[in-house]
């Protein structure tokens, strides 16, 4: 007999997820990383400091050694809390306190809960882009992870109140992060190291907002 956790797991209609799913998922998101290292570095390189893949790499890395040690049982949002602080601790640059703030703040959402259905899911991700954008002190349009996060949010959350299934929320969800993506290429960066750039920012993809899209895409894979 299957046990409720696996038919959870199972379910065929999106987003509703147990503890072995976020562990799939954030094992998923290191393999992820690994292939985009030099592709996301590079990006930095131009606007930054030409070290967020190997930052995002290392501080995977750290998460998936978490995973080895923590209890299979473990609840997805103390899950989502301890991977959280594993990055903040492990990566030295910008991105390790603001992915791991994101982490922080959805897993406090999450609570005690054993799966979190779609509208616990929806008020995560809230949760993670409004964490994320008092700790960098941003907004949607200054050229960061958040132009990628804040959209996948909102149309994660607007599906869910106009009545869409999980998959569809998803693939909702996931067009409006990679549109967010796309949308930081002709902006001038508001934070960041890309500031120094002035107008010269513009024309070029935030490397925080290309490694967001790339994470959710991993998290939300099955
Ligand atoms: P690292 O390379 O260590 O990951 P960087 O400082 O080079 O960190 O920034 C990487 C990405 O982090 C940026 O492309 C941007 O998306 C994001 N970022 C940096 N500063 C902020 C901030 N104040 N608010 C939101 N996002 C930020
Ligand atoms: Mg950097």
């Amino acid at each position: 007999m299957s046990s409720p956790t696996s038919a959870v797991a199972a379910r065929p209609d999106g987003p509703a997820i147990d503890a072995a799913r976020l562990r799939a998922g954030l094992r998923r998101a290191r393999r992820t990383i690994d292939r985009h290292a030099a592709a996301l570095t590079r990006l930095d390189a131009v606007l930054g400091d030409g070290d967020h893949g190997d930052n995002l790499a290392i501080g995977f890395r750290a998460v998936d050694e978490l995973l080895d040690e923590l209890p299979p049982t473990t609840p997805p949002g103390e899950l989502l809390r301890a991977v959280g602080h594993r990055l903040v601790g492990a990566v030295g640059g910008a991105s390790g306190p603001l992915y791991g703030t994101a982490c922080i703040e959805a897993g406090f959402r999450a609570g005690s809960a054993a799966t979190i259905d779609l509208s616990l899911l929806a008020a995560m991700l809230d949760a993670a882009a409004a964490g994320l954008a008092r700790r960098g002190r941003c907004a949607i349009g200054d050229k960061t992870m958040l132009d990628t996060l804040g959209p996948t949010a909102d149309a994660f959350g607007a599906a869910i109140r106009a009545g869409a299934d999980g998959a569809d929320a998803q693939r909702r969800a996931l067009a409006a992060a990679r549109a967010g993506m796309r949308a930081t290429r002709p902006l001038v960066a508001r934070r960041g190291l890309a500031l120094r750039l002035g107008p010269r920012s513009a024309g070029h993809l935030d490397p925080g907002a290309v490694s967001c899209y790339l994470l959710l895409a991993a998290l939300a894979e099955r």
